[in-house]
C-alpha cells in the first residue's frame, strides 16, 4: 500500500511505525473472512482492511479523528485474528494501538462515555478498587433489568451489572508479595504476574499456578510493586496510565532480574501476556537504559503453558474421564501464536479434548470490550457458547480470565487450563468441575 506521509510526520516514531505497517498491506482482503466484526456486520469498514484504510487516511491527513473513524475503530476487538490470517505479515496490533492513542488525543467523546472510560481506567487495574466496585455492583445487580432505554449508556450499564459475579472469593494470601519456595531441588526461579482483575475474580488461578510451579521445582516470586500490565488502559488509548503501569512492572521485575535472577516472568492471563511481550516495542523510544530493561522483561515473559512445557509438566493422577472443550483465547492463539501448546498439555494431563467450530473467532470479551460494545460482544458470546455446546464436552477450559468471565454462567462450567493441570498433578479439584 502506498502512503503519503511527509518527512516531518515520519519524524514521529509512532507514525513511522504505522507507515511501515501500512506499506506491508497489499489490500488483498484475506483478513476480512476471519474478522469477527466483519462476519457479524458485513460492513467493509468493520473489517481489518476497511479499518486500515480509515486509519491511514486519519493519520496521513493529520486531522482530528472523525466520529465515523472512532465508531469503526472502537468496534475492533483487537482480537488479532487478522494478523494470523494475513499472508503479508501486517502488524495490525501496532497500527490499531497507535490509532487508539491518536483518537484519544484528537477526539472528544460524549460526556457519559468519557466518564465511563475514566471510571474503568480508575477502577479495573487496581484490585482494592475493583473489589469495592464489584461489591457495589452485586448490590445493584437486581436493578439491572430496570435500567430503561436502548441508549448505548443504558446497554453498557446493564452489561457491567450482568458481568459482575454474584459472590466474590476472599483474597488469597498466596498472592501477596513474597517467595514461594520450590519443592525438592530448585530447577529455576520465576516471577508471577498476579494481575489486577484476575486476582480479585478468581484467585484460584494464581493459587493453582503457584502450587504447580513449586511442585515442579520452580521458585515463584511475587514481586512487590508489580500490578496491572497496562493492557486495559493501552487498549482504550490511554497512553500515559498504561505506560505508568507497565513501567512499575518493568522496575519491579528488573530488581529481581538484577538480584537473585529470573528464568521467566510467568503470565497466566493471556491478554496480559500479549501486552508484556510487547513492552520492548512500547518503550522503544524511551531513554535507552529503560528501553533495554523493557526489552529484557519482554524477552522473559512467558505464558504459563510455555513454562509448563519447558519444565516437562507431568500428571500424577489417573485420567479423570472428562471431556474438555478448549476455548482458544484470541490473545493466546493470535496475539502469542500459542495454539498447540495448551492443548498438548491438557491431553498430557489425561483429558479428552474437543475443539469448537469457528475456534478462531473471539468470544467478545476483549478487555473492556464487553462493557463498551455490549451488543456485538453479546452476539459473539452467544455464537461462541453455541459452538462450544455442540462439542458435548463436560466443561470449557481457557487460558484467559476475560474469556472465563465472558463465557461463565451457562450450561457448561468454565475453568482455567492451569487449574485442570494442577488438579491432575496433585492439586485440589477445581470448584467448577462437576
Ligand atoms: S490480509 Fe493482510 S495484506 Fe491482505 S488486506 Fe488484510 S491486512 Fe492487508
Ligand atoms: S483485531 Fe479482530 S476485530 Fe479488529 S480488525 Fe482484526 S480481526 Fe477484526
Amino acid at each position: 500500500m502506498q502512503t503519503t506521509f511527509t518527512a516531518e510526520q515520519l519524524r514521529d516514531p509512532d507514525t513511522a511505525r504505522s507507515n511501515q505497517v501500512l506499506r506491508t498491506c497489499v489490500h488483498c482482503g484475506m483478513c476480512t473472512a476471519t474478522c469477527p466484526t466483519f462476519v457479524l456486520l458485513g460492513d467493509e469498514l468493520d473489517s481489518p482492511r476497511g479499518r486500515i484504510y480509515l486509519i491511514k487516511d486519519m493519520l496521513e491527513s493529520g486531522r482530528p479523528a472523525t466520529e465515523a473513524v472512532v465508531r469503526h475503530v472502537d468496534r475492533c476487538l483487537s482480537c488479532l485474528s487478522c494478523m494470523t490470517t494475513c499472508p503479508s505479515g501486517v502488524h495490525y496490533m501496532h497500527l490499531v494501538d497507535h490509532a487508539r492513542h491518536y483518537i484519544e488525543e484528537t477526539y472528544t467523546r460524549p460526556p457519559a462515555e468519557r466518564a465511563l472510560r475514566r471510571l474503568l481506567s480508575l477502577v479495573l487495574p487496581y484490585p482494592g478498587r475493583m473489589r469495592a466496585a464489584l461489591a457495589a455492583a452485586r448490590l445493584g445487580r437486581p436493578l439491572g433489568g430496570l435500567i430503561p432505554g436502548a441508549s448505548m449508556t443504558a446497554q453498557r450499564l446493564r452489561a457491567m451489572l450482568r458481568l459482575a459475579p454474584g459472590a466474590l472469593p476472599p483474597p488469597s494470601p498466596m498472592q501477596a508479595p513474597g517467595v514461594h519456595r520450590a519443592e525438592g531441588e530448585r530447577r529455576g526461579r520465576v516471577a508471577l504476574l498476579t494481575g489486577c482483575a484476575q486476582q480479585v475474580l478468581a484467585p484460584s488461578i494464581n493459587e493453582a499456578t503457584i502450587r504447580l510451579l513449586t511442585r515442579m521445582g520452580l521458585e515463584v516470586v511475587i514481586t512487590r510493586g508489580q500490578g496491572c500490565c497496562g493492557a486495559l488502559d493501552h487498549h482504550m488509548g490511554h497512553h500515559d496510565p498504561a505506560m505508568r503501569l507497565a513501567r512499575a512492572n518493568i522496575d519491579a521485575w528488573t530488581r529481581e532480574i538484577e538480584g537473585e535472577g529470573l528464568d521467566a516472568v510467568v503470565i497466566n492471563a493471556s491478554g496480559c501476556g500479549t501486552t508484556v511481550k510487547d513492552y520492548g516495542h512500547m518503550f522503544r523510544t524511551e531513554d535507552p537504559a529503560l528501553a533495554a530493561r523493557a526489552a529484557r522483561v519482554a524477552g522473559l515473559a512467558k505464558d504459563i503453558s510455555e513454562v509448563l512445557t519447558q519444565f516437562d509438566y507431568a500428571p500424577t493422577r489417573a485420567a479423570p474421564g472428562l471431556t474438555v472443550a478448549y476455548h482458544a483465547a484470541c490473545s493466546l492463539q493470535h496475539g502469542q501464536r500459542l495454539t498447540d501448546v495448551p492443548k498438548a498439555l491438557l491431553k498430557r494431563a489425561g483429558f479428552a479434548l474437543r475443539e469448537p467450530a469457528e475456534a478462531h473467532l473471539c468470544c467478545g470479551s476483549a478487555g473492556t470490550y464487553n462493557m463498551l460494545q455490549p451488543a456485538i460482544a453479546g452476539q459473539l458470546r452467544a455464537r461462541k457458547l453455541a459452538n462450544l455446546d455442540r462439542t458435548r464436552a463436560d466443561l470449557i477450559a481457557s487460558g484467559n480470565i476475560g474469556c472465563l468471565t465472558q463465557l461463565a454462567g451457562e450450561r457448561m462450567p468454565v475453568v482455567h487450563t492451569v487449574e485442570l493441570l494442577d488438579w491432575m498433578a496433585g492439586g485440589p479439584k477445581p470448584a467448577a468441575v462437576p
